[in-house]
């Protein structure tokens, strides 16, 4: 039964139980309304709280900017996944980037399609699997010459990802004039690479899917922010996206589907748009209210488990997050004999743990991941494209879950 293990899986992943005990009421009946929470209307008025308090709460963790000028953010939720915002970013950034060449032009189609050619660069940070993954999408979209890989950090460690390399290498495009969107994901959770901090890069956009809510973001250097719910917020469902005023209208003038066509650049599907989305306060159609209401609960819970009087609302979660992965770390660490962690020290995620257990082969492998699950200790295995044994630190893993892992490791070492 559920108090009997403790789950590290990688997305989907655990949420706290109270939230889906709650949950599993609010399905049969919500509001002592005698409706279901799946079964009420997008546009009821209990949808609608529902809407604004999940906002509120992730308004009030990340210090997100509140004002319809162009320093606010709105915060949008949408479908399709991470994978889904691979493209929406290409779309919705290009389009703006346009939009406002065509106003640098005075309106002359000619010149613009010369400026299109010459100058559109989208900038890629490919520090993992998932980057990697965005930068072809963009590529499948507006063409590789489009395309300006701004590190590859394979090429700086024997074609495997685990480093980030260091600013003097990066290859951005000189000119921010160029520069359509500057793209990077904080946290690798195939490779357990993490940004240790923001990253430069005009028109900044970042995949949060896999540390939302673990930390402090710098929201306001960001043109967008955006994540799936599945690993640290919520069910899968919904994706969490935090756009930047500057390029939704009125602040923005963003390029007509006419005149992409033209040009030779993609029009997206509607409902990957964020204009359109932001306009309808997320509710351009049906929004799957259950999966909003899930993230608000789990936001709430953190406003209250880690109650702050000043600073970041989110300081107390990134203090266990930072305690729970130091503790795991230094116990593989003590014991190098048996487990070698995977990326570079200097980049390690806090949230997955990559390392793989000496012997190297998969026998010691299997025999590891069997003794943990004979301890309760269940969703260690590595992403199938790397292998190895991957640790999924999330936020509601308990740091009980962490002390149990940790002695397993310490045990494991012992009799290796
Ligand atoms: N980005 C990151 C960092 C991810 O970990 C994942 C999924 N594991 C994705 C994007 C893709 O998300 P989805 O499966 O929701 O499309």
């Amino acid at each position: 039964s559920r108090d009997q293990i403790h789950y590290f899986g990688a997305g989907p992943a655990p949420l706290p139980t109270p939230v889906l005990e709650e949950a599993s009421k609010v399905l049969l009946n919500y509001n002592d309304s005698g409706v279901g929470i799946t079964e009420i209307s997008h546009r009821s008025a209990d949808a609608n709280a529902i809407l604004a308090a999940t906002q509120q709460a992730l308004r009030q963790l990340l210090d997100i900017p509140e004002s319809d000028g162009p320093d606010g953010y709105q915060i949008l939720f949408l479908q399709g996944g991470g994978s889904g915002e691979f493209s929406a970013v290409v779309l919705n950034m290009v389009s703006a980037w346009v939009g406002g060449k065509l106003k640098e032009v005075g309106g002359d189609e000619a010149k613009l399609a010369e400026v299109v050619k010459n100058q559109l660069k989208l900038d890629y940070f490919v520090t993992g699997s998932w980057s990697l993954k965005a930068s072809q999408e963009a590529a499948r979209l507006v063409g590789g010459e489009h395309v300006n890989i701004v590190t590859d950090s394979r090429k700086h460690r024997d074609g495997k990802f685990g480093v980030i390399p260091v600013q003097s290498t990066w290859t951005a495009t000189a000119d921010n004039a160029s520069t359509a969107l500057t793209y990077y994901c904080d946290n690798e959770t195939v490779d357990g690479v993490e940004f240790q901090s923001t990253p430069t890069g005009h028109n900044l956009v970042a995949d949060m899917s896999s540390n939302f809510l673990s930390r402090p973001v710098e929201v306001s250097k960001h043109a967008a922010i955006f994540g799936g719910a599945q690993k640290n917020v919520g069910t899968t469902g919904i994706t969490i996206a935090i756009i930047s005023n500057r390029i939704l209208p009125p602040h923005a003038e963003l390029a007509k589907p006419e005149l992409l066509r033209k040009l030779g650049l993609p029009v997206g599907p509607v409902v990957l748009d964020w204009p359109t989305i932001a306009k309808n306060n997320s509710l351009y159609n049906t929004l799957p209210i259950f999966d909003v209401w899930i993230a608000g609960k789990v936001m709430e819970r953190l406003l209250q488990i880690h109650p702050t009087s000043s600073g970041p609302k989110i300081a107390g979660q990134q203090a266990e997050s930072d305690k729970k992965s130091q503790l795991l770390y230094s116990t593989l660490d003590s014991n190098s004999n048996v487990y070698h962690v995977v990326p570079d020290k200097s980049v390690r995620s806090r949230m997955n743990i990559c390392f793989r257990v000496k012997g190297g082969d998969d026998a010691a492998e299997k025999a590891f991941l069997k003794g943990a699950e004979e301890r309760g200790l269940l969703g260690l295995k590595g992403h199938r494209s790397v292998g190895g044994i991957r640790i999924s630190n999330y936020n509601a893993v308990p740091v009980a879950a962490a002390e149990k892992l940790a002695k397993y490791l310490q045990d494991y070492a012992k009799q290796a």
